[in-house]
């Protein structure tokens, strides 16, 4: 039932990328204003992430909105999912500039639907059909939009979050941010601050050149947080990427928690209030189907990509399933009674209600969670769908799922082969019980693709 992808020519997975002024120019994000101001007419809602670049594309992308006829609001910085759960106030849409986890030089525009979810497929081919097509008309000037500055709106996205748990949630609870010099630095502080935890920063003033750390949060990149986490006795640490749409952690001991192991120790709590359904991509690590199934409720699978996770979780929901938690394994966790975006600010707070319920610490949920050995590799293959399309030869009489290209089953582990769909290469992931049983589908993988390289 799992959405299908469909390619599209500008935009990825997650809106348009690039570097900015040379692949992403403000000519090109003012006809992408102009686009979305044709397709959705009305009030848009626009922010953006603390990028140098933000704040030319940002008047950019206004520039273009206003000279359709629509009017603005302008969020100003802001987290992605801060900007979707406002969009969803009575907007015709709303547009986030951000490259998310991209490097300091990239830029990007993510547009978010009025219901809060990243635009999909078929309206994103759509879009795309009206900035590459005949030059877009500008209104006349009596018809111009307006613009407003509504930064104060933020405030509204803390209270939602807020809203979902107990005031004095935190209280004696040390926990180090490090939302990485952007936008998350004027959210989740304050949010841990309210729910009663002391909070120390790291990266904590918004800066567009990035100077403590690039905006993926890293293992190599979080050492300070570590390090402040073990010298102030913290809880644990967090730390996002560049639009706080993920957040990853690092236990009490400085440890960075593998992010398929954060999504299962959510998993485990959140399956321990209510049983039903987990909505994950099929690269999701095995640990978060088998957390799902010891606490008796079930896992379903969706293409890669969070807004086919998200899609999907609503669907299901719509069709009376009972969808409680999604998400993907990078630390992009999906709270449905909250919003159908990754949330990284609450993420951030889920975490804190997690260790005051459970009593334990996050390096003890970490190790209670079932072991799991997982093996990533990419190989240059200029066939790759050629490779993709003969591999089911290769395995007779073993269980396939072909949601989002080919995972191969075997007794205690799997296989997820998917070929990139603008480069000439193809990434496996094996998944195992045991690290000779990883070892041997993945020797057993790797001769078997090799050997079809043309
Ligand atoms: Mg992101």
């Amino acid at each position: 039932m799992a959405a299908q992808k469909i390619l599209k020519r500008l935009f990825g997975t997650n809106g348009v990328r690039g570097v900015a002024g040379a692949d992403l120019t403000p000519e090109l994000v003012f006809t992408i204003g102009k686009a979305l101001g044709q397709m959705r007419p009305g009030c848009i809602a626009v922010g953006r992430d603390t990028r140098t670049s933000g704040e030319t594309l940002g008047k950019a992308l206004r520039a273009g909105l206003l000279a359709t006829g629509c009017d603005v609001h302008d969020c100003g910085i802001l987290p992605t999912p801060a900007l979707q759960y406002l969009v969803r106030d009575g907007y015709a849409g709303g547009a986030m500039i951000t490259a998310s986890h991209n490097p300091p030089e990239y830029n990007g525009v993510k547009i978010i639907e009025p219901d809060g979810t990243e635009m999909g497929d078929e309206e994103t081919v759509q879009l795309e059909e009206l900035i590459f097509g005949p030059a877009i008309p500008v209104t006349a000037w009596d018809r111009a939009g307006q613009e407003t500055p509504v930064p104060h709106h933020l405030d509204r996205y803390i209270e939602g979050i807020l809203s979902h748990f107990p005031g004095s949630l935190g209280k004696g609870m040390t926990v180090v941010v490090d939302p990485g010099s952007g936008p998350a630095c004027i959210t989740t502080p304050k949010i841990l601050e309210k729910l009663g935890c002391r909070v120390l920063t790291v990266n904590g003033v918004m800066d567009g050149t990035f100077p403590g750390r690039l905006p993926e949060p890293s293992v190599d990149g979080l050492k300070n947080l570590a390090d402040l986490v073990l010298s102030s006795g913290a809880s644990f640490g967090i730390a996002h990427d560049g639009d706080a749409d993920r957040a990853v952690f690092v236990d009490e001991k400085g440890t960075f928690i593998e992010e398929n192991e954060e999504f299962a120790i959510v998993v485990q709590h959140i399956c321990r209030q209510k049983t039903g359904v987990i909505v994950t991509p099929v690269s999701s690590g095995q640990v978060v189907e088998e957390t799902a199934r010891r606490e008796g409720s079930t896992v379903r699978y969706t293409p890669v990509g969070s807004i086919y996770v998200a899609r999907t979780m609503r669907e299901l929901m719509e069709q009376g399933v009972p969808v409680i938690f999604g998400g993907e394994g990078n630390g992009g966790l999906i709270f449905p009674d909250h919003q159908f975006c990754r949330d990284g600010g609450m993420t951030a707070a889920m975490m804190v209600s997690i260790i005051a319920g459970s009593g334990k610490k996050l390096s003890e949920l970490a190790r209670q969670l079932p072991r799991r050995h997982i093996i990533k590799d990419k190989f240059m293959a200029k066939n790759s769908a050629e490779i993709l399309a003969a591999l089911p030869l290769h395995f007779p009489g073993r269980t396939l799922d072909r949601t989002d290209g080919v995972k191969i089953y075997t007794s205690n582990a799997w296989a997820l082969v998917r070929a990139s769909g603008t480069e000439p290469i193809i990434r496996i992931i094996v998944d195992a019980g045991s690290p000779a049983e990883g070892r041997a589908l993945y020797a057993d993988l790797k001769s078997r693709i090799t050997g079809m390289m043309g």
